[in-house]
């Protein structure tokens, strides 16, 4: 069967110019050879800490950003090219919800012609038909039909985010990309989106890519979920082999900063992380996580380990499960 998202080999790097006039003086690898499908009906979450590119890979998977190389598929078709106007049918097909639903709403505009807008632009409906379905589309995300008339100012953040919701919902999309939906919401108030986006795909047959720096917030959403580290994917497997049984030591560290309740049935073993992401510009030689991994060694100061499928399903970019599937992680040094 044909993914609905294909992404094979995507890369987006900036150029870091020096001065206003200057030349190009490196590349930041913001997204560098990422891959990965998502079938109908799918979340793949895809988590790491800030900076390391997913919220690129998103934006990029939109085609808000052009890629600098790699291919993406959309129901088969090679959109990674196309100008505007070929576009704009995959558009209404391929949606985004953003992090901070204040800073993304129009002050200016009142909640009902926030969500109706995109069906201004694509030239959907006439405008009783468009007020009826923003009246449809508040009752669905759990706000009243009557509210419409508020600006965003006059919401909750939770309220907000129902409306970036609606809003990603007017044009009937099949790919909602999720970046970081619910980190600006307390914890109560991010049960409740994540249950609505739930139930919204089980009704309207969603596909998610869910951008989070927090696996426990993933974990509730994700079908499978995508591990990104300075701009590649390091493992990539369903939601229970990575809670249960990670591989990559990075996955290890993320996840030992989850609540122990949130983790559980797996094998539990402390890893800290040290220092911060390195830069993207300069990034550290062979496996980029080397200068923060525990369990280095020579070679991954010097080889860069591939993504490689080392059980079913499960892929993993780490020197320590080459040519073994069931080697057991070092000790850490
Ligand atoms: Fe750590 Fe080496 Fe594996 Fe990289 S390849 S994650 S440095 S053990």
């Amino acid at each position: 069967m044909t993914p609905l998202v294909e992404v094979r080999d995507l890369q987006k790097h900036f150029p870091v110019q020096r001065g206003l006039f200057g030349g190009t003086t490196g590349q930041v690898h913001a997204v560098d050879g990422i891959s990965f499908q998502i079938a109908a009906g799918e979340t793949l979450g895809l988590v790491g800490e800030s900076g390391c590119g997913k919220s690129t890979a998103g934006r990029t998977l939109l085609r808000l950003l052009q890629p600098s190389r790699g291919e993406i598929r959309f129901r088969g078709d090679d959109i990674t090219n196309l100008d505007s106007t070929a576009m704009l049918p995959y558009r209404r097909s391929m949606q985004m919800i953003q992090q901070d639903p204040y800073a993304s709403l129009n002050p200016r505009m009142t909640a009902g012609e926030i969500v109706e807008e995109p069906l201004v632009i694509h030239r959907m409906g006439e405008r009783a038909e468009r007020r009826d379905r923003v009246a449809q589309l508040f009752e669905r995300v759990g706000l009243r039909p009557e509210q419409r008339h508020a600006y965003p100012h006059e919401f909750s953040g939770g309220q907000r985010q129902r409306i970036g919701i609606a809003r990603a919902l007017a044009l009937s999309p099949a790919l909602i990309v999720c970046d970081e939906p619910v980190s600006a919401l307390d914890v109560s108030i991010q049960a409740q989106i994540i249950n609505l986006l739930t139930d919204l795909q089980e009704e309207y047959g969603l596909s998610y890519l869910f951008v989070a720096h927090d696996l426990a917030v993933v974990e509730h959403i994700s079908h499978r979920v995508a591990v990104m580290y300075l701009g590649r994917i390091v493992e990539l497997t369903d939601r229970t082999s990575l809670f249960e049984t990670p591989l990559h030591p990075y996955t290890e560290a993320l996840l030992s900063a989850v609540p122990i309740a949130k983790v559980t049935a797996r094998r539990r073993q402390r890893v800290i992380l040290s220092g911060d992401v390195p830069s993207p510009i300069n990034r550290p030689s062979g496996c980029h996580f080397h200068t923060r991994c525990p369990y280095a060694h020579g070679r991954c100061r010097t080889e860069e380990p591939a993504l490689r499928m080392v059980r079913d399903g499960h892929l993993v970019a780490c020197h320590l499960h080459d040519g073994c599937a069931s080697l057991p992680l070092a000790q850490p040094h």
